[in-house]
């Protein structure tokens, strides 16, 4: 039999769920309070107050929806979408893959952007294929299939062009570098809780603008979905006013992502983004030193998740399984068109920390020494504690800088 307190610890170092605080994990066990409890709906007003500020924005219907990262795409798409409307998707992995599917399902034209894996989306692409009509422009901010960041800006300008509302993903951007939601001019963006933001897997946080509310407002035909319908939700989360009930709020979990966001502000957001760029690049330069390739584009790299590719003759999955077993360190595959072929490792949540960044470099320097591959022992972890301390490598004995290759 399998129980729940016999569960190893591991170091999560994937595409999500990421490592979660001590302190949300306590959070977790807070007793349990009705979802129309003063005390709760004042905690829900400060989440919701909190979720604005990470996501850069003032719009009023800012929550967090109940369900993962998918029910926060569902809902951004269900909502705004009506049959025969015109939805071009900027597709550059897995994830932009999903938001096509789904437009198509509700009876969107689906305009495919395609960019070949590891690369972003060429807004110019975007902007001939809005030349002929768009009602929404919609496609992801850190693809987390290839490691790969869309610059918005280029894209906002594009929907400003065409009059389509733009909708983007930042699931796995929310948290670890801005998102600037009102500034670059989003409609509508949702997150997840189990990525950057450090809580567990439950909850996608939502926000969404009063153009796009006016678009949803002037729908034809009801959402199709009730239990994500804006409309309705907003019965619920709607501050100050006369909370109606819709659906029984996760209450645990609404705990557990509040006090991942009270971390998030004593933090700050700023040293918060700094932190992940400054050990994401540490541990981009560690896995160079160990002559292994990075697969998203150089100039494009996400911080919080690093995709390398998997070296010739190196066997994937048992490298992966040798990280699981014998270190208790988790990082993922590839996805779809790249499964293995590469590795993603998150550096998410509380896993966001120096020692994860060693910990991963070293068992990758013991596995792949036993797997033949033939590299420097030792460079990947010299070279990334040197960028953690802001130094370049120090000089290797006999006064040869160790090299990467
Ligand atoms: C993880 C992820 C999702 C899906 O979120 P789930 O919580 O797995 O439903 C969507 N988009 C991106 C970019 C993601 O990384």
């Amino acid at each position: 039999m399998t129980k729940v307190d016999q569960l190893p610890q591991r170091l999560l170092l994937g595409p999500g769920p990421s490592e979660v605080h001590p302190r949300v994990l306590r959070a977790l066990a807070t007793p349990v309070l009705g979802h129309l409890d003063p005390a709760f709906l004042a905690l829900m007003d400060q989440v919701q107050a909190d979720l604005r500020e990470v996501f850069g924005t003032t719009n009023l219907v800012t929550l967090p929806l109940s369900g993962t990262g998918t029910a926060g795409m569902e809902a951004a798409i269900v909502n705004l979408v009506e049959p025969g409307d015109r939805v071009v998707v900027g597709i550059a992995g897995a994830f932009g893959e999903r938001m096509a599917e789904i437009a198509g399902r509700c009876g969107a034209e689906v305009v495919r952007v395609e960019t070949p894996w590891g690369r972003p989306v060429d807004p110019d692409d975007l902007r001939r294929a809005a030349a002929g009509g768009a009602d929404v422009i919609a496609l992801v901010h850190a693809e987390t299939s290839t490691g790969v960041l869309q610059p918005l800006e280029p894209v906002a300008e594009v929907a400003r062009e065409a009059g389509a509302l733009l909708l983007v993903d930042c699931v796995t951007s929310l948290g670890g570098i801005p998102v600037d939601v009102d500034r670059i001019g989003i409609d509508i963006a949702y997150s997840a809780s189990q990525k950057c933001l450090g809580a567990p897997p439950g909850l996608a946080p939502i926000t969404v603008s009063p153009r796009a509310l006016e678009r949803i407002e002037r729908r034809t035909r009801p959402v199709p979905s009730w239990y994500l319908d804006l409309r309705l939700l907003t019965g619920y989360w709607r501050e100050g006013g006369s909370r109606r009930y819709h659906h029984t709020a996760p209450i645990s979990s609404v705990y557990a992502l509040a006090e991942a966001l009270v971390l998030l502000k004593e933090e700050g957001l700023e040293a918060r983004w700094e932190r992940q760029e400054r050990l994401g690049r540490a541990l981009q330069a560690g896995l160079e030193a160990m002559g292994l390739e990075l697969f998203a584009a150089e100039g494009h790299r996400l911080p919080m998740l690093t995709t390398v590719r998997v070296p010739e003759g190196v066997d994937d999955a048992a490298i992966r399984r040798g990280l699981l077993e014998v270190y208790g360190i988790e990082i993922a595959g590839g996805l779809g068109a790249v499964a293995g072929q590469i590795w993603r490792i998150g550096l998410m949540g509380a896993a966001c920390r120096p020692r994860a960044v060693l910990s991963v470099l070293a068992a990758l320097d013991d596995l792949l020494a036993a797997a033949g591959f033939r590299f420097e022992r030792g460079a990947g972890v010299a070279a990334a504690a040197a960028a953690m301390a802001g130094s370049a490598p120090a000089a290797a004995p006999g006064g040869v800088r160790s090299s990467a290759r």
